[in-house]
């Protein structure tokens, strides 16, 4: 049997943000997605927004909350980070893991991107896990190799056991707020990789496991990648900003 996996159109507003602008940017996003019942819909604000956006949408059951990082650890000794446990206390479901942006500007490794997925289920949140190429791999032929090295090393510390608990976000990090974003297609391509490789581990998984894309997605160009058969929503960053915009993503996902 075909699974259905319902389409997910996550948020990620990354360091932006304000009281006022969370408050009418989700009353805004709030009412014009109203009637769509068939598409998960996460908003990833800065933490300190975390339990402010989580009263915001608490009469919305289609809309969830999600943290954009986490720590590897679950209490300790690290000033400044925040544990997966407290993103449970703030009403989180879902933690964005190894976004590009941490890879590349706090340098998280594979492994700990793969230690800080694990940290999230433990705590019962759904991890979102990104992966993805810089624009030097893909031209050099490199973007099927790093996305399985990455892929790898989550598949091998999660395990058959906790692995169908993973979505995974294809983020290309040449279409990340570049406006450049990848064509269906070349999304497609990369997609049908990761869910290859999934299925190495378990084709339970495989069949289940949501991944998203995510790289310049906005309401013109949304409907053709998520047309495609292994694109399963998307990572938003940009365009989340703008109510019209993340309306008009949403509705493509339906
Ligand atoms: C992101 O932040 O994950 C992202 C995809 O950003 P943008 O949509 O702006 O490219």
């Amino acid at each position: 049997m075909t699974e259905v996996r319902q389409k997910m159109i996550v948020a990620n507003w990354k360091m932006n943000g304000a009281f006022d602008m969370a408050y009418s940017l989700l009353e805004e996003v709030l009412d014009g997605t109203r009637n769509l019942d068939r598409v998960d819909i996460v908003i990833c604000p800065p933490y300190v927004y975390l339990h402010y956006v989580a009263q915001l949408i608490a009469a919305n059951p289609r809309v969830s909350l999600g943290a954009q990082n986490c720590s590897e650890h679950s209490a300790g000794a690290y000033t400044g980070e925040v544990s997966s446990s407290m993103l449970k206390d703030a009403g989180c479901k879902y933690v964005i893991c190894g976004h590009s942006e941490r890879r590349q500007y706090h340098a998280e490794t594979d492994a700990e991107v793969a230690r800080k997925t694990v940290a999230t289920i433990e705590q019962h949140l759904a991890p979102i896990t990104c992966v993805g190429e810089t624009l030097e791999e893909r031209q050099s032929g490199k973007t099927r190799m790093v996305v399985e090295r990455q892929i790898d090393a989550v598949l091998e510390r999660c395990g058959r056991e906790l692995i169908d608990q993973v979505t995974f976000a294809y983020e290309p990090v040449w279409a990340i707020g570049t406006g450049r974003s990848a064509t269906p297609d070349e999304a497609q391509d990369v997609h049908r990789i990761i869910r290859t490789r999934i299925g190495g581990l378990s084709e339970r998984a495989a069949a289940s496991c949501k991944i998203l894309y995510g790289g310049s997605v906005t309401g013109d160009n949304a409907a053709a990648v998520l047309s495609q058969a292994d694109v399963d929503g998307c990572l938003v960053g940009g365009a989340s900003l703008k109510s019209a915009q993340f309306i008009e993503i949403c509705k493509a996902a339906v």
